[in-house]
């Protein structure tokens, strides 16, 4: 029985609601009055229910699914401008002793080589990466109680921390780890991480069990309460997402809205960001064993409509996608890429061999980071290493209140600038730093209040003269 409220996975993540759900959406799907006003209500700004935007998503009306990307086009101007936060992941061990049928860390995976990166390890591919630029990581471990314990995790973190390289520091870590007890995510606030990030990978219950078929990640109802548990151990900003092609993407799509909803329900806020990750080729992992696989079209679609219905959420992509769908769906509704990744143990400060390859994925977009940064410039957009908000303590509902507030463009679109300035100053190519350089004088303009637009001003200058770290 569906109870937004229940404690238990099959309860928010009702299976028959969500069957209801589809069903609703498949028999209003040319029912233009419905979804036109669906498009008037989403355009307020709060978003939409799950079978509301089931529904948006089920339609094929070519007229109206222009007006739903035009929307979603506008609602991500209004919340995010043209700003893309920019991070990295760091895998710190492919131990596992799951069997995911989809990931090639799988305990069964023979033909990968398996690392796990000591702290002298992480201090180097940690140095690597400010050299690169970058300020916020994602941590990526496989679930190994034994190799990799709560207090490997801790340690790491609190070395990465700890390491200040030229002008470099990672200001923000967030972590993806196996779901835990109540007590480990206490623990891993007070390492203060930023986000913990786990994805569900599918809400369908036989399916999930079916492709997690040994280890403690089988537990369903244990992993998909895993965000309630975070909660309760004081970490407010989660982050959700499932891996498009494990199962049909109209059922996951509902499952990944229901889940934002119960959290907010019950905790006061929703999830910080939802990830939309495909499943995409890897060691031993072939997508032709994937029959849910989906088109570019539908990505960029499920990109939109995710938009619209949680206009307040972050929404990340990796570089498991190409350049031209990462140009899509940028201006459709995502707020975060990774750039330069590595997907292999250690890969940051020495490049694998295809022989020892130790990598999660296939990296589709293989660009060093300053291409991207420029490329993005290219397009408009401002490349922001922006980390203001945990670091002022603005997490959790105090983040969404300022959000909720139309506040936030206070403070992104100023910290935005002055990141990427010490971006350019620091580790930037002549031809982005020129490109840069143009954009923030442009950008300066959009920053609406006149006394935090000076003190921007005032701020830039000083990161020219060599000072770091200024932030609203
Ligand atoms: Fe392990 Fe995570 Fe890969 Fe599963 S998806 S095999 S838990 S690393
Ligand atoms: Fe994110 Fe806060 Fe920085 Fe805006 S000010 S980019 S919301 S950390």
């Amino acid at each position: 029985m569906y109870n937004i409220k229940s404690k238990q996975a099959k309860e928010f993540i009702d299976h028959q609601e969500i069957l209801d759900t589809l069903k609703y959406a498949y028999d209003n799907r040319n029912n233009r009055m419905l979804i036109e006003s669906l498009i008037e209500k989403a355009s307020l700004c709060r978003g939409l229910s799950h079978r509301e935007a089931a529904l948006l998503l089920e339609c094929d009306q070519p007229d109206l699914m222009e007006r739903i990307f035009h929307l979603a086009k506008e609602i991500k101007r209004k919340f995010y401008g043209n700003r893309i936060v920019m991070f990295a992941p760091l895998y710190l061990s492919n131990y596992c002793v799951n069997g995911c049928v989809y990931c090639p860390y799988h305990a069964k995976n023979r033909t990968i080589t398996r690392k796990k990166l000591s702290q002298e390890e992480i201090r180097r591919e940690v140095v690597a990466l400010q050299d690169m630029g970058h300020k916020r990581l994602a941590l990526e471990v496989g679930e190994d109680p034994r190799r990799n314990p709560i207090d490997y995790i801790l340690e790491s973190i609190r070395t990465i921390y700890g390491i200040h390289h030229k002008n470099g520091a990672i200001r923000r870590v967030n972590v993806n780890i196996a779901a835990t007890t109540v007590e480990n995510y206490r623990r891993l606030k007070d390492a203060g991480i930023g986000t913990y990030i786990l994805f569900q990978e599918t809400y369908d219950k036989e399916n999930y069990e079916a492709l997690h078929p040994t280890g403690p990640k089988s537990d369903y109802a244990y992993h998909t309460e895993a965000m309630d548990r975070a909660m309760e151990g004081g970490i407010d900003d989660v982050g959700i997402g499932v891996l498009f092609g494990l199962n049909t993407y109209r059922y996951d799509f509902v499952g990944l809205l229901m889940h934002a909803e119960h959290l907010e329900a019950t905790f006061g806020v929703g999830p910080h960001t939802v990830s939309v990750p495909r499943i995409c080729p890897a060691n031993d992992i072939s997508t032709h064993d994937f029959p849910n696989a989906i088109s570019d079209e539908m990505f960029c679609r499920i990109v939109a409509v995710i938009r619209i219905a949680v206009p307040y959420t972050g929404m990340i992509i990796s570089t498991r996608e190409p350049e031209t769908v990462r140009r899509r769906v940028l201006e459709l509704g995502i707020s975060q890429i990774s750039g330069g990744s590595r997907t292999s143990v250690g890969g940051y400060a020495v490049p694998e061999t295809i022989e020892e390859n130790s990598a999660q994925f296939d990296v589709s977009d293989r660009r060093t980071l300053d291409e991207i940064v420029n490329w993005l410039l290219d397009l408009g957009h401002i490349p922001s290493f922006c980390t203001a908000c945990y670091r002022e303590g603005r997490t959790g509902d105090r983040f969404m209140s300022l959000v909720k507030r139309g506040q936030i463009a206070n403070c992104c679109q100023p910290n935005a600038l002055m990141t990427l300035k010490e971006y350019l100053e620091d580790y930037a190519s002549p031809d982005t730093k020129e490109k840069g350089i143009h954009l923030i004088r442009e950008e300066l303009e959009h920053i609406p209040n006149p006394k935090i637009r000076g003190i921007a001003l005032k701020n830039l200058q000083e990161i020219e003269n060599g000072k770091r770290d200024f932030r609203f």
